[in-house]
């Protein structure tokens, strides 16, 4: 299968760290499943939107928790109308459209719903369903991709070894600062020198330890303090908002972080 990568321009803006553009596309080529590791807000979701434009392939995304069932994956019988209907869950749809199923953060998902994607992440590439009794071929199109934050999860809440072994893995961590800096000015039209500031506190702040502090300071919520003081927001105020106070609700590690937010600031 060799359809060319559109054009970035045509898909969601997203600032490569380093070949992670070329590595999903011949997984996707190869028909290889892919996890993505890597902390809250580095970027994995907007690199799986940007691959899906660039590939031109339908995106079904899932965000996992721990409710989530194979029947909420798969699909079930509604009752309506006097009838009973199926209704294809969104893996179903992502394998009958031959689109990317992205579930995020799988590990929150409950251990039955990790047994429905064994059979698609083999070379047999199928879906059974087994309550109509029907079993899907995966088109040459649809691609598993799932990801997860190894940061904070439980000892319990990790991934079968059986389960990891089926996927090609990719680890995603905070870009470098000119990286970062690209990311913050082109997601908030900040000015380069502002941007710069930013992501040099952004580094301060995330070398601060001794600390209850489960994560760091995340690109996202950088994006979000520079879109604050792109409005006119003070720096100062926009930091406190958007870096500090929902990173910690203890007033000890708050004032920390504002420390450090007012060296910069
Ligand atoms: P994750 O899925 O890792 O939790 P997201 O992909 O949702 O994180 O990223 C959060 C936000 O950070 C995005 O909406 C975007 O504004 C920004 N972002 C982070 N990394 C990048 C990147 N490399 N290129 C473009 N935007 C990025």
């Amino acid at each position: 299968m060799n359809a060319p990568l559109r054009p970035e321009l045509s898909a969601p803006f997203y600032q490569a760290q380093g070949d992670e553009c070329q590595l999903f596309e011949a997984a996707w080529q190869q028909q290889l499943p892919v996890l993505i590791k890597g902390p809250t807000g580095c970027g994995k979701t907007r690199f799986v939107a940007h691959m899906a434009a660039r590939l031109g392939l339908p995106l079904i995304t899932v965000s996992c928790h721990d409710d989530l069932s194979a029947a909420d994956l798969v699909g079930r019988h509604l009752i309506g109308d006097g009838q009973t209907v199926w209704c294809d869950g969104p893996l179903t749809r992502a394998v009958r459209q031959g689109g990317i199923c992205y579930l995020d953060e799988v590990v929150e998902a409950r251990k039955d719903t990790t047994v429905v994607l064994h059979p698609l992440t083999d070379d047999r590439r199928i879906l059974p369903i087994e309550r109509t009794g029907e079993v899907l071929l995966a088109p040459p199109g649809f691609m598993l991709v799932v990801s997860y934050n190894p940061g904070y999860q439980h000892v319990l809440k990790t991934l079968k070894p059986s389960t990891r072994q089926r996927f090609v893995a990719m680890s995603f961590d905070f870009p470098s600062a000119e990286v970062e800096q690209q990311v913050v000015m082109q997601e908030s039209g900040l000015a380069a020198a502002q941007a710069q500031q930013l992501v040099t506190l952004a580094g301060q702040l995330r070398r601060l330890s001794g600390y209850d502090l489960d994560e760091s300071v995340s690109t996202r919520l950088l994006v979000y303090a520079a879109k604050l003081m792109a409005s006119g927001m003070r720096p100062a105020l926009a930091c406190r908002t958007a870096l500090a106070e929902p990173l910690s609700d203890e007033p000890d590690t708050v004032a920390a972080l504002l420390a450090i937010i007012h060296t910069q600031f």
